[in-house]
């Protein structure tokens, strides 16, 4: 039997996407509202990470406008241009498209990055996939089936609105 470790959750009640302690094997439930979440596949995470995902998390939630958008990046992540591609390399074309990941790139770039900031770094670029395809299929899933009422033109201009 597995130990509990920190994976990605994604709740379908509250939304909310973070990394959450789940012993292997029990039903999950979100930390936040305690509504039924699903462990996203991909990497277990130290608590250390977690504050990291949800800073990421923030920043593409807030600049991810579309599904479309979501999963050209997705895929962009899973087949680098090149190989040989820095972390800081992704991250910078990855800014023009969600400026919010800003904050992970040393200032200005005129420097090398130090040690600290390049494990941050690659840290980053390791969730980054996991963060976007789960924000991607949320956007999906909210064009289509919009909440009761509430054309799915109403929710892409509250969406655009908070731009
Ligand atoms: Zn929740």
């Amino acid at each position: 039997m597995k130990a509990a470790a920190y994976v990605p959750v994604s709740c379908s009640e509250c939304t909310s996407l973070h990394l959450q302690l789940v012993e292997a094997g029990a039903p999950v439930s979100c930390a936040g509202c305690g509504g039924p979440a699903l462990v996203l596949p991909g990497a277990t995470y130290e608590p250390s990470d977690v504050d990291l995902f949800e800073r990421i998390d923030a920043a593409v939630r807030f600049d991810l406008k579309s599904a479309g958008a979501g999963y050209r990046l997705a895929s962009d992540l899973r087949h680098p241009t090149s190989r040989a591609e820095t972390p800081a390399e992704i991250l910078l074309r990855l800014v023009d498209e969600l400026p919010s990941l800003s904050f992970l790139l040393p200032p200005l770039c005129v420097k090398p990055p130090s040690p600290a900031q390049t494990a941050e770094m690659t840290r980053a670029t390791g969730m980054l996939p996991t963060i976007v395809v789960a924000r991607m299929r949320q956007l999906e899933l909210a064009r289509l089936r919009p909440p009761a009422g509430e054309p799915a033109q109403a929710l892409d201009e509250l969406t655009d609105a908070r731009a």
